[in-house]
């Protein structure tokens, strides 16, 4: 069993990513370009913003978006404690300072009551000017921008969407990568949209920040690529992962979306009566299930039931085993606000296999396996 199986989804887009690959090296064209262009197009329209940028990666992205409002020394970007490493890595990279609040435990994402606590406990102290807030759309499902946005406008700070697990995900008739002031994601192979490599792409309604991002991810330019005005970073998306993402937004479009929604919805059922708690989306929230994660009563039961579907040849994953405000990258920073959920959070859940093509079979193969573990 395959915890996303690429080599399935493969299989079925084949017949058209080779051609669009070949096409590709037949033009030698390999760094931007028409399809890239193209690309770039197409994804603003489908998630509704008015520019959309490609980059290197989901990374770059957020390091980019953080440079172009002028993040940097003195500065305080304040990053949720339950995510992925590179939403709080890329603050220090810009010179800022990350302050890590807690998240919900029933949706995984931002709590804007920590946030708020934060902020206040940056501004007492004094030493650091709050500058922006960035809300990660952890496993697919968007953060609740409604309320993170209220705190962030009542401070006066930018909110950046970390939509590099979102992409697809809907809060009512809204996109991910629409929300907040920007927003970024990432091409890596297992996210929602996966290239075959690396890649990334930043979106935003503003045309001063779009064309200083256009400028950053191309070594600073000017009016040329040699005429450079300011420091930029070396951050493209390649020709050949622009011809695969054209193909891969078709049948995420088309099938692969709502093909992840009947999945976890055979998840839900099959595990209604087990003692996990499946994952919650909220009214008008929607899901691109990035993950589909459960919840364990303990750190003991969870590592149980990982160690006994690992023997049955079921893969799982920890996402994420550790705090970001414990992680070594981060010592001696200064930790403003208790999160006692992220540390609840790290000790409990456990991601089991989800992607477009899981059938309903291999679900109720989990699930017995979930329930033999409970017997
Ligand atoms: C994957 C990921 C990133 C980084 O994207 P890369 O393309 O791997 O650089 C950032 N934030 C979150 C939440 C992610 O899951």
């Amino acid at each position: 069993m395959e915890f996303r199986d690429l080599k399935r989804q493969y299989q079925a887009l084949k017949g058209k990513i080779d051609p669009a690959v070949a096409e590709v090296m037949a033009s030698a064209g390999f760094i931007g370009g028409a399809k890239v262009k193209a690309l770039e197009e197409r994804l603003a329209r489908y998630v509704g913003v008015k520019h959309c940028v490609t980059c290197g990666n989901g990374t770059d992205a957020l390091a980019l978006m953080l440079m172009a409002w002028g993040v940097g020394p003195g500065d305080a970007v304040f990053v949720p404690d339950f995510t992925f490493f590179a939403s709080g890595e890329v603050v220090p990279f810009v010179g800022a300072v990350p302050v890590f609040y807690d998240v919900c435990p029933e949706t995984f994402n931002a709590s804007a009551e920590s946030l708020e606590q934060a902020i206040q406990a940056v501004i007492v102290e004094g030493q650091y000017k709050p500058k922006a807030v960035v809300a990660v759309d952890l496993y697919g499902l968007p953060a609740d921008y409604a309320a993170i946005g209220a705190v962030a406008d009542k401070y006066g700070l930018k909110v950046l969407e970390d939509a590099a697990q979102g992409f697809g995900g809907c809060i009512g008739l809204s996109r991910a990568g629409s929300f907040g002031d920007g927003a970024c994601t990432s091409f890596f192979p297992a996210k929602p949209l996966g290239c075959y490599g690396d890649g990334g792409a930043m979106f935003t309604d503003d045309d001063d920040t779009a064309t200083l991002l256009r400028s950053l991810c191309v070594h600073g330019k000017g009016g040329d690529k040699y005429d450079n005005v300011r420091i930029g970073m070396n951050s493209r998306l390649d020709a050949i992962q622009a011809a695969v993402l054209d193909v891969k937004l078709t049948a995420f479009e088309r099938e692969e979306l709502e093909a992840v929604n009947r999945a976890a919805k055979w998840y839900d059922e099959a595990l209604a009566e087990l003692p996990v708690i499946t994952p919650a989306v909220p009214e008008d929230f929607y899901s691109s299930w990035a993950q589909y994660t459960v919840r364990l009563e303990s750190q003991e039961v969870r590592d149980g039931l990982q160690a006994a579907l690992k023997a049955k040849g079921i893969p799982t994953m920890v996402y994420y085993p550790k705090a970001m405000h414990r992680q070594t990258a981060f010592a001696g920073a200064r930790q403003y606000v208790p999160c006692p959920n992220t540390k609840g959070l790290c000790g409990t859940v456990l991601s089991l296999p989800m992607h477009p093509y899981l059938d309903r079979e291999t679900v109720q193969t989990v699930a017995d396996a979930v329930r033999a573990y409970f017997l």
